[in-house]
């Protein structure tokens, strides 16, 4: 801990945000714009993309090596605060945030997305995984969009009568469970968020008949669920994991009025009595 130079007496406080998604680039952009000098930032990532997009801050790339080396970690380098900003889907370093915040004795934060609803017009199945959702196609329709990542796709090589086109945020290196792209199956490469006109015409375009997401919730990834619903089309959606108690909020916004208070009760804790 050190006091900010700008003449603030507070001392500069530490927060690590556990990212990989646009709500953790959103919140780290927005805390470095709200609290300035007064909070160092450094937002950490799986290292699961080549080209991550940019965040702003610091960045660390790569495992902590479990829950134990990351409360190490968040003891060796004084973080104050942290906030896990993972997808809903993440959930060993959610669990294991939480552990290691426990040992360290460090206030964490849950950034989690609301869950989506199913309003009039969806035709939604839910399935516990992408082995049950892969034996319900191809009842459902022979042309399949995935929108489920790159390592779940095993399942669906064994479905046959059924193609598939799946979408990712960086053309993959290794060969995919699928078989050869354009031959096997269609890739398209993109990075979201994705407008429902977007996610409407590749849909139409490719003659998509069964959408399979997962049911990650938020307004970022909802888009396609919309489109499908405007197409008439079913969707299959992965079972959200349970997410780790405690404290929680639905949106950077929220997350960033909760650092505002954490902040300041990290400044009433150490002030020292006169
Ligand atoms: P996971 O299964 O919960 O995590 C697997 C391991 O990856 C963790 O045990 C941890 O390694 C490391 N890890 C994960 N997130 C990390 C982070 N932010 N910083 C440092 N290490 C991290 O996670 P996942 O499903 O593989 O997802 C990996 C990352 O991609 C997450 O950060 C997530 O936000 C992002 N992402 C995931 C999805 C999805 O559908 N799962 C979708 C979009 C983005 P150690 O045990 O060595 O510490």
């Amino acid at each position: 801990m050190s006091a900010t130079r700008s003449g603030d007496a507070r001392p500069r406080r530490r927060l690590l945000i556990l990212g990989g998604t646009g709500e953790a680039a959103a919140l780290a952009r927005a805390a470095g714009e709200r609290f300035g000098a007064r909070l160092r930032v450094t937002t950490s990532l799986a290292g699961r993309t080549r080209t991550p997009a940019a965040v702003a801050g610091e960045l660390r790339i790569g495992g902590f090596g479990g829950a134990d080396a990351l409360a190490a970690y968040l003891r060796d380098e004084r973080i104050d605060l942290v906030i896990d900003a993972t997808h809903p889907f993440a959930a060993r370093i959610s669990a294991a945030a939480r552990a290691a915040c426990v040992q360290a004795g460090v206030r964490r934060l849950v950034l989690a997305r609301p869950a989506w609803h199913a309003g009039p017009g969806d035709r939604w199945i839910e399935a516990a995984d992408a082995e049950s959702a892969a034996k319900l196609l191809p009842s459902l329709g022979r042309r399949a969009f995935l929108t489920i990542g790159r390592r779940d796709l095993a399942p669906f090589a064994r479905v046959t009568g059924c193609r598939f086109l799946v979408r990712l945020v960086e053309a993959p290196k290794e060969t995919l469970a699928l078989g050869e792209p354009g031959r096997d199956f269609d890739l398209v490469v993109a990075r979201g968020p994705f407008s429902r006109e977007n996610e409407r015409n590749l849909m139409a375009r490719h003659g998509i008949e069964v959408l399979v997401a997962k049911a990650s919730g938020g307004a970022a990834t909802e888009a396609k669920l919309v489109a499908a619903r405007e197409l008439g089309i079913p969707v299959v959606l992965l079972r959200r994991p349970r997410q780790e108690p405690g404290e929680t909020a639905e949106s950077p916004e929220k997350a960033l009025a909760w650092l505002d208070r954490a902040l300041a009760a990290l400044d009433g804790a150490s002030a020292v009595p006169t």
